[in-house]
Formats: structure tokens, C-alpha cells, sequence
């Protein structure tokens, strides 16, 4: 039998802004994901870079390519202007809340890390600290002064961005307004608006939380400064891939980019493949904390929907498209997992399917539907990690009559290793974990009875739509109407 590789990997690299061949350069991917600042409880798009960056790792594992994952946990550094003015995030939030900067990073690490797995991310091979690698930052940001990228003010070590060829690549800025952005705040003595600080030294008289020592006087690294450093310590000086939201392939991401090469003598390109994941919208509009709190995984559980749900409501979109997040889309994703759970249920045990190849095996000589279905999924997650396209095949797969019960398990579970819904072992019970009907109050039970019985009225009267907008109205409570020929019941969905 020829050995059949399947469909070339295409990712779109945010450097270029091209879909591209993925060519891995070592034997084993070093893939760093910029990760959470602990500063408060991740929101609902803070969740997406995760479940993008793991959907990658599990499509590079489809492709037996090996992976070392890196994602830092920031708990320095993070100016409240993501620029690199003002307090640090971190400090901010431990004022607020009156608890020390230590018990605030502790806290809302373990809530990220319980939201990944409840999401069925995949656990990094590594979460580094920015507070363990000041000391390797120091020794980074004195490298760079001493090749002359640098110049020292009083508020810090800046970077002198204009040093940099190809400044701002990544962002595509222009080369005349590049160093000249308007969103940056003023800084005293900066010489272009692009630069940022290495180094922010303690204004006089302000001693910060965190401090640390350093040839420019007592303060913290920039943020940009972490990634750079933790990753090539963890990843080697060159690496293969690079993730991160959106926002970060216009600031962030340019300054890892510039301060990293500027590090490496020139040696361009620093990481060969920069992925950016697009924005989750709420009810169409950008996620603004000022405008209220932002739901969070744990508001979703609470309301009765599984994580896995939201994890399938994001893969429903590609990782490159916005995805405007409502509880219709929700409701819509429940249903979804819902339906999936209890149609695959029956055929499990399902086997261990997480590479191409063998999955290509198990049914090439037996059956020819399924062999079809393993060609499809392949060619869904190596176009981009065409997501949605893949549910797709799966639910074709599932009605499909002509694929033998074998072969399905193949799909299923082939699928299920690129999607990551847990189809061999969630417990369809577990599923539905929306209220039971005696958890309701009495005045909620009084509230859908009085629209069942209105319900009743408008059918006697035949007045068809209003029976059926008092259905729908149900619906949305999640009341599932069963008509009977002693009259209708009811129970929670
Ligand atoms: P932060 O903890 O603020 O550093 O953000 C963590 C990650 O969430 C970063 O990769 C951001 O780019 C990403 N992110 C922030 N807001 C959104 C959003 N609304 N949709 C998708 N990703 C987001
Ligand atoms: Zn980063």
C-alpha cells in the first residue's frame, strides 16, 4: 500500500497575511501562546486563544507532528495601558480587592486553568511565570542596550523602535505613520510613539509591589519584554509557531518581533508562523469591560449550559471570523452537544483515532464510506483548521447509512481528537445540567403553567400562531411542552 500523507497543512500566517504550506523546522514544533494576565476572571473571549491554540495542537498531532507547548502566565508587567503606562494590572487589582498581589495571580491562575479544562484544553507543556524570569529579563534588556537599541529615561528603558527594520511588518503599518500611532498614551522624552519600555523604573516616591533591581534603577519589565524572554528560554532562540488573539498582531506582537530580532543579531524571521485567532463579539459589539461585567464560562455553567457546549459554539465558527457570542447561539450549541452526545453514546467504546494515518488504515480495505469521511476530515483541518466544515462531515457521517458501525466509530473518534467534545466518554447526563423542574420557585412553576394554559386557550380557538409563539415563548425557558391526550405536561429540557 502507497504511504499516503494526505493533505498538505495549510495555516494562514499573520506575517504576510497568506495561507501557507506549514513546514515544521525541527523535529519537534515549539508553540508559544501569549497567555492570561491574573488579573481578574478570564471573560468569555478571553477563552477563544485557547481553544484556537489547542484545536492547532490537535490539528499538528493529526499530522504526527510533535509539539512543546508553551503558555505564560502573566502576573508582572502588565501596564493597565496595554502600551506600557500606568500601574500594573496585577497591583490595580490587588488594591482593589485587598489581598496581596501573590494571593490575586494564585487565584485567577487556578480559575484559567479550571476553565481549560473544563473547555477539554489540553494542558500546556509548560506555564511560565513572568515573575520566576525578571532576572533573565534584565540580562535580555542589557543585551539589547548594549547593541544600541536602546535609550534610558527617567520613567524606564525604552526600545528605540526606529532601529528596528521591518518595525510593524506584522501589523502591516505603514512605514510613514508606523512610529506615529495615536492610540499611545505621551510619554516624557520618548522619541516615537512605537517605542516601549524594557524597563519601567519607580516614579520618585511611588514604590511599587513588585520590584526588582536593575542597571536602571528599581521597578518591573515591560510586557513585552516576557514573551521574548520565556519563550526562547523554554522554545530555543528560533521557534516555529506563534498564537495569540487578534489585538495582539498590531502591538504586542510587533514588539516581541522587534526587540526578539534586534536580540538575534538581525536574524529574521524570529518565529516563522504568527496565527491570530479574531474577536468574540457580544451581541454584536466589541467586549468592553467598562460597559459591565463580561460573562465568564462559570455564568454559563450556571445557567445550565455545559462548557462544551460554549467549546462547540466556538468551533462553530473559524478561528479567523468574528463570532458574535448570544444565548441563542448558545441554546443552539446545547442542543447541538446534546443531540451529538446521545447519538454517538451508543457506540462507544470508541477507539483511539488521534493521527491521520492510522485512522486512514482502519478502514481503507473495509469501508469505503468511512474511508471517504477520514479524507474529508483531513482535508477540513489541514485548510486552515476549517472547523466548521468539520462538524459538518461528523454530522453527515452520523446519518450517513451506507458507513458501517465500525467505520463510524473511526469518524467519530477521529473527528472527535481534532474537536475535542469528549464524544467517547461525556455522560449525556452530565449534559444537561439546566435546573430540574423542583429547583424552580413556586411563582416560576405558577409563570409557565399560567402560559401553558394559554397556550391550551389559544389552540381550542385555533388561533394557531399565538399557540405557537406561546411555544417558543417556552422554549426560551427552557420548558419542553409534551401534548398528551389527557393534556399537555411539561419538563425542563
Ligand atoms: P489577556 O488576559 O487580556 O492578556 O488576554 C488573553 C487573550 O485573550 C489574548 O490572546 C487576547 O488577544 C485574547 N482576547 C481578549 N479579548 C478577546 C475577545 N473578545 N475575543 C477573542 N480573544 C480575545
Ligand atoms: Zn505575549
Amino acid at each position: 500500500m502507497a504511504w499516503v500523507k494526505g493533505h498538505q497543512l495549510k495555516l494562514y500566517n499573520s506575517l504576510g497575511r497568506r495561507l501557507e504550506n506549514f513546514t515544521p523546522s525541527a523535529d519537534v514544533v515549539g508553540m508559544y501562546s501569549c497567555g492570561p494576565t491574573v488579573y481578574s476572571f478570564p471573560h468569555l473571549g478571553n477563552m477563544r486563544p485557547y481553544v484556537f491554540a489547542d484545536t492547532l495542537r490537535r490539528a499538528l498531532r493529526w499530522k504526527a507532528i510533535p509539539v512543546r507547548a508553551v503558555v505564560n502566565i502573566t502576573d508582572v508587567g502588565h501596564a493597565v495601558a496595554d502600551s506600557d503606562t500606568g500601574e500594573d494590572k496585577l497591583e490595580v487589582a490587588a488594591a482593589k480587592e485587598r489581598r496581596s498581589v501573590e494571593d490575586i495571580a494564585a487565584m485567577y491562575t487556578q480559575s484559567f486553568f479550571e476553565d481549560m479544562a473544563a473547555l477539554n484544553v489540553q494542558p500546556a507543556d509548560m506555564y511560565p511565570r513572568a515573575s520566576q524570569y525578571v532576572e533573565e529579563m534584565i540580562a535580555f534588556a542589557i543585551m539589547l542596550e548594549d547593541l544600541g537599541y536602546t535609550y534610558q529615561l527617567p520613567s524606564g528603558l525604552y526600545f528605540d523602535t526606529s532601529k528596528s527594520p521591518g518595525y510593524g511588518d506584522l501589523a502591516l503599518l505603514d512605514l510613514a505613520g508606523q512610529r506615529e500611532t495615536g492610540r499611545v498614551e505621551h510619554v516624557e522624552g520618548r522619541k516615537h510613539n512605537s517605542d516601549f519600555a524594557l524597563w519601567r523604573a519607580e516614579e520618585p516616591g511611588v514604590r511599587r509591589v513588585m520590584r526588582w533591581k536593575s542597571p536602571w534603577g528599581w521597578g518591573a519589565p515591560g510586557w513585552h519584554l516576557e514573551c521574548s524572554v520565556m519563550s526562547m528560554a523554554l522554545l530555543g532562540e528560533h521557534f516555529d509557531v506563534h498564537t495569540g488573539g487578534v489585538d495582539h498582531r498590531e502591538l504586542h506582537h510587533v514588539n516581541e518581533i522587534a526587540q526578539s530580532e534586534a536580540f538575534l543579531h538581525g536574524d529574521r524571521p524570529w518565529v516563522r508562523y504568527w496565527l491570530h485567532n479574531e474577536f468574540l463579539l457580544l451581541n454584536n459589539a466589541k467586549i468592553a469591560k467598562s460597559a459591565g461585567p463580561v460573562p465568564k464560562l462559570a455564568d454559563l455553567v450556571e445557567e445550565g449550559y455545559h462548557p462544551l457546549a460554549y467549546r462547540l459554539f466556538l468551533l462553530g465558527g473559524h478561528y479567523r471570523s468574528q463570532l458574535d457570542f448570544t444565548l441563542a447561539a448558545m441554546d443552539a450549541a446545547q442542543a447541538t452537544l446534546r443531540r451529538l452526545i446521545s447519538r454517538v453514546a451508543p457506540l462507544r467504546p470508541l477507539p483511539v483515532v488521534e493521527t491521520y494515518e492510522p485512522a486512514r488504515a482502519l478502514v481503507e480495505d473495509t469501508d469505503k464510506a468511512a474511508l471517504a469521511y477520514v479524507e474529508a476530515i483531513d482535508a477540513a483541518i489541514a485548510n486552515d483548521l476549517a472547523t466548521p466544515k468539520l462538524l459538518a462531515t461528523l454530522q453527515d457521517a452520523l446519518r450517513d447509512q451506507d458507513i458501517t458501525t465500525e467505520g463510524l466509530r473511526v469518524v467519530v473518534a477521529a473527528c472527535d481528537a481534532l474537536l475535542g467534545l469528549r464524544l467517547a466518554d461525556l455522560d449525556p447526563a452530565e449534559v444537561d445540567q439546566r435546573r430540574a423542574a423542583s429547583d424552580l420557585t413556586p411563582e416560576e412553576v405558577a409563570a409557565i403553567e399560567r402560559l401553558i394554559g394559554e397556550r391550551t386557550q389559544a389552540r381550542k380557538e385555533k388561533n394557531w400562531p399565538r399557540a405557537d409563539e406561546i411555544r417558543a415563548e417556552l422554549d426560551v425557558l427552557g420548558v419542553q411542552v409534551t401534548d398528551t391526550p389527557t393534556g399537555p405536561t411539561w419538563q425542563l429540557r
